[in-house]
């Protein structure tokens, strides 16, 4: 009894801060064993575009389950792995005129990551990478190296190898030109920093406190990827599959990244899945060269093919626009006017509440947790976690989206 005790409590202590056992989810509420309802304005950090047991890809994966589909296919080209490409390319690629060559990674976005790494030092025969500060790319080695954040870093307990990062438009550098900064880097062979293979990017930092990158500044790291012989890597793992409004992010700026990582709600019902798309000349690993037991999840294929025809069913594009304008008029009309200093930012259902200005330590902690007692899940990003970040599933309903957003307001009120 008492080796359970110690090793529940070891667990809960790595757990996220709620007290409570949960035990159901639906839709874009959870519940906990009590009953106590929940919305979510977390949505499993970006893995439940979709929602909690979204009835419709339910029924694809009882479907595939109940007829004894095969459940682990590690590298054997299967039905659901096919059905899965196909459709992707039907309903994404084709449509936006995209040519990618598609590598499945490990079960988790790190997997993508470190694979779109090791890719692109191969090709381009460069170790160093360039990534931005303020990024977040994963925990382990290379992806921790691109990510920025000390605390995560110092999980490593060691300097991490190989990455230079780059000031990303944000705060002080928004004023400052960091495109003229890098080519700057780039033209000086005195500079001491090594040109890199690549430059990887989120084009909306998630965890770096919701910074959504100027659409022009995106094109224009294009052209200079383009002009130094770099590739260009887009981590569209948090970002991506609708988020900021479009499948992809980087559609509004009209760029075609070489790679694109996407994890997450790719596999559209929560499961693990991640995958690296890559321009087809990128596609030269030998047989052997990368692979893995657990990059190929049946039932995530499953999930997956049927959260894209689900997105087309309802339209999802329109659908997020209407979700997207009533969430920027509540945080500017509402929020915003509780405090000078409080900076809202955001694109499509990704949106934070920049507290690290307003002078209360802690602030945004302290909004989470009363958010918390008032039934709305929700999470902190950014240095010192002062952005409160809300991140919903796309398929809120108007009604608990109006919810959340005036429990935001009350608890910020209290807090
Ligand atoms: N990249 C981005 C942008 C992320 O947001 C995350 C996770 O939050 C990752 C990479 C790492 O993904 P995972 O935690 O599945 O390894």
């Amino acid at each position: 009894m008492n080796i359970i005790n110690e090793m529940e409590s070891n667990v809960r202590s790595y757990c996220r801060t709620f007290t409570d056992t949960f035990n159901r989810a639906k839709g874009s509420q959870l519940f906990t064993e009590k009953g106590t309802e929940f919305i979510d304005f977390f949505s499993g950090a970006g893995a439940l575009n979709y929602g909690h047991n979204n009835d419709f890809l339910k029924q694809k994966i009882i479907d595939y389950v109940s007829s004894d589909g095969i459940i682990h296919g590690l590298d054997m080209f299967t039905m659901a792995k096919g059905e899965f490409l196909q459709t992707f390319s039907e309903i994404i690629l084709t449509p936006r005129n995209l040519n990618y060559k598609v590598q499945f990674c490990g079960p988790t976005g790190t997997n993508a990551v470190e694979a779109a790494l090791k890719l692109a030092r191969k090709e381009k025969n460069r170790n160093n990478v360039f990534a931005f500060m303020g990024a977040f790319h994963g925990m382990s080695l290379g992806s921790l190296a691109a990510t920025s954040s000390i605390s995560k870093r110092n999980g490593a307990g060691q300097p991490l190898q190989n990455v230079t990062f780059m000031p990303f438009p944000y705060g002080f550098f928004e004023t400052f030109d960091s495109i003229e900064y890098i080519e700057s880097v780039l033209i000086d062979d005195h500079s001491g920093i090594d040109k890199p293979a690549a430059i990887i990017v989120e084009t909306t930092q998630a965890e770096g406190g919701v910074v959504v990158a100027p659409t022009e500044w995106l094109v224009r790291l294009r052209e200079l990827c383009d002009r130094f012989d770099i590739l260009l890597i887009c981590d569209d793992i948090q970002v991506g599959c609708y988020r900021t409004g479009t499948f992809f992010s980087f559609e509004r700026a009209a760029i075609v990244p070489d790679m694109v990582i996407l994890s997450k709600s790719i596999s559209g019902y929560g499961l693990p899945m991640s995958l690296l798309l890559m321009k087809p000349e990128l596609d030269i690993w030998k047989p052997a060269e990368h692979n893995g037991t657990f990059r190929g999840n049946q039932l995530a294929f499953v999930g997956a093919k049927a959260a894209l025809e689900f997105s087309k069913l309802i339209n999802i594009e329109v659908e997020l626009r209407n979700k997207e304008n009533y969430i920027k008029d509540f945080l500017h009309m509402h929020i915003a006017p509780i405090d000078k200093n409080i900076k809202i930012r955001g694109i499509g259902l990704i949106w934070g509440i920049d507290l690290s200005k307003v002078c209360v330590p802690g602030l945004a902690n302290k909004l989470i947790n009363k958010c918390y007692d008032l039934g709305l899940i929700i999470e902190t990003s950014g240095r010192n976690d002062s952005v409160v970040k809300i991140l919903p599933p796309l398929t809120i309903e108007m009604d608990l989206l109006a919810t959340g957003c005036s429990i935001i307001r009350k608890g910020l009120l209290s807090a």
